[in-house]
């Protein structure tokens, strides 16, 4: 498992892209909220102010100040809360004892100009009395002028903005520690990955390198779990291209040397001995053609490697029959056919013809010149199309019958007797594979063996088996 260092996230990775937006949006969360909050208490709190001197001023019209004696009677028996209001009544009527009256102060209040607070009606600032509400009432020529200080409102105003702006700095220190820690929480385990997968073509050790899998989030856990499942299957498909790369260099190896050994012998002794001459050519000959055939042995098998055939339904029967025509000349054996009428597959021909033509050769290499070979084509109840060659030769020992399959693997009792490869059942399954078929070996209970192949039979539209 690889442990790496966790490397500095620029500023594109998701956890800085996260990040950063997270705490823009977290910033305009606060900073309206605390807006809202600012507004909503400052509306209430001016209501509250517009509520008391409505009062005040009820209160006053009620009373009808038109003399001293009202005025301090009103002011002294008001139950009304005055303490931060300045009121200033004028009296136009013609038995007014006075023409006005002045509550304390409001008299300094007035000698100076008011200062309009914009976009709030009413609502005025006077240096050295702060801000005031004023509301202006009359009743039977009397005028009230009632000027409200809001001081205590507006502290009550001030504590909201602080607390606001408390939260809003606890937050910005607060939210990207918290921010930083969630994105690192969902986004190292990535950058893990990807740092991993980064040093994997350096690490030299041939075991098999494994990316660390994160418990949380699940879906790096998932995505680990199967980019080491892929790693796996790449590391073992390597392994088997390492082997067959030596495989394929030891089986040359064999008749290089033996071409090389009879080469020298005609360069040190041919002159001498020119009847060794005919003997080393024959050599060289046959283990050229060994050789030969090796090379087109493996070159087919990556022509197949990288081929897509097209599958296509068609009457296996006649496609048999006329694949085997030419494959009963070259061989001494005498091929029987035994073929169901209009069996329908699901194929390709160019596959068929590799395989027939290889389990034929095969067939044909290990029997007798005596023996027939058997190919059969019938229907098989599990919906698809059997075919079988079937020899009489020398059968294939159990313990190797799970190999066979396998490249450059042939049995010890045909080696160095019956030339051969040992990679023409490797090519043949790569087209079993191609067309969906299946390739199985058993021994023929008369001697010799029978392959069989399965070949998915063709479907119609309405998706049933079609036999007929
Ligand atoms: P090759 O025939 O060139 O050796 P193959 O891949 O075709 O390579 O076959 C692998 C091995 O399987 C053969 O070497 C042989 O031992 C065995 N084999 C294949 N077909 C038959 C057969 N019809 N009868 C007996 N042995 C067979």
């Amino acid at each position: 498992m690889l442990k790496t260092k966790r490397p500095k996230k620029n500023k594109q990775s998701s956890a800085s892209i996260m990040l950063r937006s997270q705490i823009k949006m977290i910033i305009v969360i606060t900073i309206s909220f605390s807006m809202m909050m600012i507004f909503g208490v400052g509306h209430k709190l001016l209501n509250d102010v517009k509520l008391s001197t409505w009062q005040i001023t009820a209160s006053l019209k009620k009373n009808e100040i038109d003399s001293d004696h009202d005025w301090d009677d009103w002011r002294k028996n008001s139950t009304v809360d005055i303490n931060h209001s300045y009121i200033y009544v004028h009296n136009l009527r013609q038995d007014a004892e006075a023409r006005y009256y002045f509550s304390p102060r409001a008299d300094d209040l007035l000698q100076k100009k008011m200062i309009k607070v914009p976009f709030i009606n009413n609502l005025y600032y006077r240096p050295g009395f702060g801000f005031l509400y004023r509301r202006f009432v009359s009743s039977n020529g009397i005028y009230y002028t009632l000027w409200q200080n809001i001081g205590p409102q507006l502290s009550i105003l001030m504590r909201v903005i602080e607390v606001s702006a408390i939260l809003l700095a606890v937050t910005l220190v607060l939210a990207p520690i918290y921010i930083r820690r969630l994105t690192a929480r969902l986004t190292d385990p990535l950058t893990d990955l990807s740092t991993s997968t980064q040093v994997i073509h350096q690490a030299e050790q041939s075991g098999l390198i494994q990316l660390p899998v994160p418990s949380q989030p699940t879906e790096v856990t998932e995505l680990a779990q199967d980019f080491n499942h892929l790693l796996a299957l790449l590391n073992q498909r390597q392994d088997q291209q390492k082997l067959f790369v030596m495989n394929a260099a030891h089986e040359l190896r064999t008749p290089i040397a033996t071409i090389k050994s009879h080469a020298q012998l005609i360069d040190r002794h041919g002159a001498d001995h020119p009847e060794i001459i005919e003997k080393s050519v024959t050599y060289i000959t046959k283990e050229s053609r060994a050789m030969q055939q090796i090379i087109e042995d493996l070159l087919a098998i990556l022509r197949v490697e990288t081929l897509s055939l097209a599958l296509t339904r068609m009457n296996v029967t006649t496609a048999v029959s006329e694949i085997m025509q030419p494959l009963e000349k070259p061989i001494p054996q005498k091929l029987i056919l035994q073929l169901e009428p209009n069996l329908m597959a699901q194929t390709n021909l160019e596959a068929l013809e590799q395989i027939l033509h290889n389990l034929i050769q095969n067939a044909s290499k290990y029997s007798k010149p005596s023996d027939p070979i058997v190919v059969t084509l019938a229907n098989k109840e599990n919906a698809s199309v059997s075919l079988t060659v079937m020899d009489q030769g020398l059968g294939i020992p159990e313990a190797d019958k799970a190999h066979i399959f396998e490249h450059f693997y042939r049995s010890d009792d045909v080696r160095g007797s019956i030339p051969g490869t040992g990679l023409g059942l490797a090519i043949t399954k790569q087209f079993v594979d191609l067309i969906h078929g299946h390739l199985s070996v058993a021994d023929n209970p008369t001697g010799g063996t029978i392959f069989t192949l399965l070949l998915p039979s063709a479907i119609d539209t309405t998706g049933q088996s079609d036999h007929s």
